[in-house]
């Protein structure tokens, strides 16, 4: 029920009737609507930006777990590119050293997959995440184009090593003295402190520390061209042509089993660890020449050494300490 209001007329001197029209009901329930209206929509406004429907709950979570996916999948490409990177390297300085074949020209290897053409459908579809997915894509091509290139260049190692049989077998590449644990590498080849002379200066082979009177091996078949002594440098010194450009030297000796003009083979004791000419304790100072120039050793014990082996000679030849002679 309406209730009837009165208000005090001053004029008159008595209680008047408030008269309300129409109009006046309609323009107060409309001002009521709108301030409800906004203030609804206020609070919708408010509730959704605080808390998310079921729906999209769903899909974020949905996001978040193919976000972590992808940047799982990164890491995976990543660890494959450093394993193929590893395989690469040594498909270069080994394998294809070895054949006398030139390694792979690095513009080959990392050569492009072509432009951005070939990823125009995910830049086209304006995806949220399009930076992440084409960087991944890009990764994967990569990676399956220098695969596709390794596999190549194993083919055709492949096929020069069957044709070179009595190359392998020439080929320096066993460890010149018994050296299982591999605790006989006392000294790589690089710059070195010399322990005589007592400055830094190229040394240019790998120093086995072995007992005097330890076996010395030929590393490949050969023949042996040099039997010497002399008072300093290497003192007795061995030397043997293996044929293919390879040449290698054994120093420091205590005695020969060998005489100039022998042929041997790979495996043959051709002398025994002592401390002859320039050296300071009994090792073999043991250098391998390459078309006349010397070479790093390391890489060509490949015959003898496990990859994991290779591995840790590699660690302990880059040790910059102090030659033997
Ligand atoms: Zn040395």
């Amino acid at each position: 029920m309406a209730k009837i209001k009165y208000y005090y007329d001053t004029e008159t001197c008595r209680y008047e009737r408030v008269k309300v029209s129409k109009w006046d009901i309609f323009l107060n329930l409309l001002g009521f609507l709108s301030v409800s209206l906004i203030l609804a929509i206020g609070i919708i406004a408010i509730f959704n930006s605080y808390f998310d429907s079921p729906k999209e709950a769903q899909l974020k979570k949905e996001n978040k777990e193919l976000q972590f996916y992808y940047e799982m999948m990164e890491k995976e490409v990543k660890n494959v590119q450093k394993v193929l990177a590893s395989l690469q390297e040594r498909d270069d300085e080994v394998y294809r050293n070895i054949m006398g074949t030139e390694p792979i020209p690095n513009s080959i290897r990392q050569a492009g997959v072509g432009g951005t053409e070939r990823y125009k459908n995910i830049i086209e579809s304006d995806l949220e995440r399009e930076k992440l997915i084409l960087e991944m894509m890009s990764d994967l091509d990569k990676v399956k184009k220098q695969m596709y290139i390794q596999t190549k260049s194993y083919d055709e190692i492949l096929e020069m090593a069957k044709n070179k049989e009595k190359m392998l077998a020439s080929i320096p590449a066993i460890q010149p003295i018994p050296n299982k644990e591999l605790k006989r590498l006392a000294s790589g080849f690089g710059m070195r402190m010399h322990p005589i002379l007592k400055v830094v200066r190229m040394h240019e082979g790998c120093d086995f520390s072995a007992p005097r009177g330890t076996p010395i091996y030929a590393t490949g078949d050969g023949k042996v061209i040099k039997v010497s002594t002399t008072f300093g440098g290497f003192g007795k010194l061995v030397v043997i042509d293996h044929g293919y450009g390879f040449v290698t030297k054994y120093a420091h000796m205590s005695s020969f089993n060998v005489k100039e003009g022998d042929k041997v083979k790979r495996g043959d004791c051709i002398g025994f660890v002592g401390s002859t000419g320039t050296s300071t304790a009994p090792h073999l100072h043991y250098e391998i020449h390459k078309e006349g120039k010397v070479i790093n050793p390391i890489h060509y014990f490949y015959q003898d050494v496990t990859d994991g082996e290779y591995e840790k000679l590699l660690e302990l030849s880059t040790i910059e300490n102090q030659s033997l002679g």
